[in-house]
């Protein structure tokens, strides 16, 4: 089993990324942010809950995100290993997942920490809103999210280099190129 979070500020190429990583490597794919936007589509408790304060560029509560990712690991089971994106966003949001790995016996083998300066991420997010038909790609959410990035997610990476998990992936340039570095990453530790 092999089991992979893919790390990086909003607009790292997470999602581009992962599509790649996943076919590659068999990997069951979960991105929270997929999923609440889900919920919010199809207007369920939770993504009501979540509306405002994610359309806003904050983040949801960890209670919320935690047990979405307790349910789809209990729903995948029989998974060859999980790729995880944008989750943990806090570092009470990693305690938990070491502790769902313990309780469903699994292992976190790696963290690829997708690494682009935050000009060009803004840049990036705005031109990715124009199609996305995301209700957060845009200027005023997109700030938001930064500040939330450096203030709680950032902590996370110093988490997961004292559990000497982390690595780091230059994220700019060819699609192609930070796939094979991510590739040589994971042909390492796996
Ligand atoms: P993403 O698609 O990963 O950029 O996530 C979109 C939005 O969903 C984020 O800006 C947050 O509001 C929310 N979100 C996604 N993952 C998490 C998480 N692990 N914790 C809290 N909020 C999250």
């Amino acid at each position: 089993m092999l089991n992979i979070i893919i790390f990086g500020p909003p607009g790292a190429g997470k999602g581009t990324q992962s599509t790649f990583i996943k076919e590659r490597y068999d990997l069951t794919y979960i991105s929270t942010g997929q999923i609440l936007r889900q919920e919010m589509a199809a207007g369920t408790e939770i993504g009501l809950h979540v509306k405002e304060i994610i359309n806003k560029g904050g983040l949801a509560s960890d209670e919320i995100v935690t047990s979405i990712i307790e349910k789809f690991i209990v729903n995948h089971r029989d998974s060859s290993g999980f790729l995880f994106d944008g989750f943990p966003r806090t570092t009470r949001q990693a305690e938990i997942l070491d502790e769902l790995f313990r309780k469903y016996d699994m292992k976190l083998d790696g963290v690829l920490s997708l690494e682009v300066p935050e000009e060009m991420l803004i840049d990036r997010m705005l031109k990715r809103g124009l199609t996305s038909g995301r209700d957060d790609d845009n200027i005023e959410s997109i700030r938001y999210r930064f500040i939330d990035d450096n203030t709680k997610t950032k902590p996370v990476l110093d988490y997961y280099q004292n559990k000497n998990v982390l690595h780091d992936v230059n994220g700019i340039g060819e699609i192609e190129d930070i796939f094979a570095n991510i590739c040589k990453i994971i042909d390492s530790i796996a």
